[in-house]
């Protein structure tokens, strides 16, 4: 094969095509998809709506360049902005590293060159693009591709954070819920006294909810759960379905000026229209029940494994198990591919949980069934 091993050993799938939550390999076997392509597919798969969307987009235009006015463009913005709850000016960009590195690059603006530290968590994830990589806080990462971008300051925990500001701190950059790290949430009386004190200190906020936006995890913005309202948001994985699209959105309307940032595919037709669909889609989704309905199914889980699992952690449909040190979680993944239940692995030992936000209850059951079924002989 003609491809660099960045990826490792892939699970030996082949999928060709998926109705709603489940997915078909080349045998015609099925799968109920509790990963949705780490959190990317949340209206699952073969959607007429977006399939509609997409195929009419292309037929007219797919690209034309940001010289140009792009009316999806305009109308997503004003949309994401509506749906946050506060008013957000939004920059595209294809993915969620790129759309960290825009908030990056913002808060160093707003920091005048006089201040230009950033503090992020340990056990953090922002992306893997040198910018992005210096902002996640895990050295095993990082450790072939030093030097690292200057300027970032790892705190232990949200406590911790108070203890690395300076004079040169120009901004905090926090997942409300750590994607790659555990699936753990922070603790909302917490993170709402650290906006506090950002605020008055005029250091920026800068929730990344490139994972934990766009309803996963119950509401529009995890951001919206925690009741604050930051002064950058990053979204990216389940915007627009699959279509590669990244935002950066800010309350600060002039945080850039002309010729400072920009991205030759960010927010082209395609994406932007496949996203106002996507959003259509969610925004009239009933999340409660579902969302009550698979915590549920983790529950019984729980108790009926506790030789397995220890907790249940997450929010909304951004959910782990954690798992007791001596078992191993590939292993529940692997067994859970082959019988038919996709599943994903966080941090060191979390089992985690990022169906489609569509997914029906019988796909839940049937997903459920078949984990319950391997763990047995776990
Ligand atoms: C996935 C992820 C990223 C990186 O997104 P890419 O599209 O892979 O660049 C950044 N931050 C968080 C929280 C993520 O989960």
């Amino acid at each position: 094969m003609s491809l660099l091993k960045n990826y490792g050993k892939r699970f030996p799938i082949n999928f060709v095509s998926g109705k709603g939550a489940t997915l078909f390999d080349d045998e015609e076997k099925d799968y109920i998809d509790f990963g949705s392509g780490i959190g990317v597919s949340s209206i699952g798969y073969g959607n007429e709506t977006l399939t509609k969307t997409i195929s009419d987009q292309a037929s007219k235009l797919i690209h034309t360049s940001n010289l140009y006015h792009i009316q999806p463009q305009i109308d997503l913005a004003e949309k994401l902005s509506k749906l946050a709850g506060f008013e957000l000016f939004s920059f595209f960009a294809n993915s969620g590293a790129e759309a960290n590195e825009s908030a990056i690059k913002l808060a160093r603006k707003y920091g005048k060159g006089e201040r230009f530290e950033i503090i992020t968590l340990t056990d953090s994830f922002h992306g893997r693009t040198l910018g992005s990589l210096s902002a996640t806080g895990q050295t095993a990462l990082q450790k072939d591709f030093l030097p690292m971008v200057e300027g970032f300051k790892y705190a232990d925990s949200l406590s911790d954070i108070e203890n690395l500001i300076n004079s040169k701190t120009v901004a905090v950059m926090l997942e409300l819920v750590k994607g790659e790290g555990g699936v753990e949430a922070l603790s909302k009386n917490e993170v709402q006294k650290l906006a506090k004190t950002l605020k008055e200190k005029d250091i920026l906020l800068i929730i990344d909810e490139v994972q934990t936006g766009i309803y996963r995890t119950g509401k529009f913005l995890a951001s919206n759960i925690y009741e604050i309202q930051p002064d950058i948001i990053t979204l990216a994985k389940g915007l627009a379905g699959g279509v590669p699209i990244g935002v950066m959105m800010t309350k600060l309307e002039n945080g850039f000026s002309a010729g400072d940032h920009g991205s030759t595919f960010g927010g082209n037709f395609l994406s932007t229209s496949s996203a106002i669909t996507v959003l259509e889609i969610l925004e009239n989704i009933d999340l409660d029940l579902k969302i009550a309905y698979f915590e549920s199914k983790l529950m019984y889980l729980l108790q009926k494994f506790p030789n397995i699992f220890s907790e249940i952690t997450g929010l909304g449909l951004m959910r782990g198990l954690v798992v007791k040190p001596e078992i191993n979680v590939l292993e529940i993944v692997q067994n859970g591919n082959s019988a038919g239940i996709l599943t994903l692995k966080s941090g060191k030992n979390t089992l985690r949980f990022l169906p489609p936000l569509i997914i029906a209850n019988e796909e839940i059951d049937r997903g459920f069934s078949r984990l319950e079924k391997i763990l047995c002989n776990t």
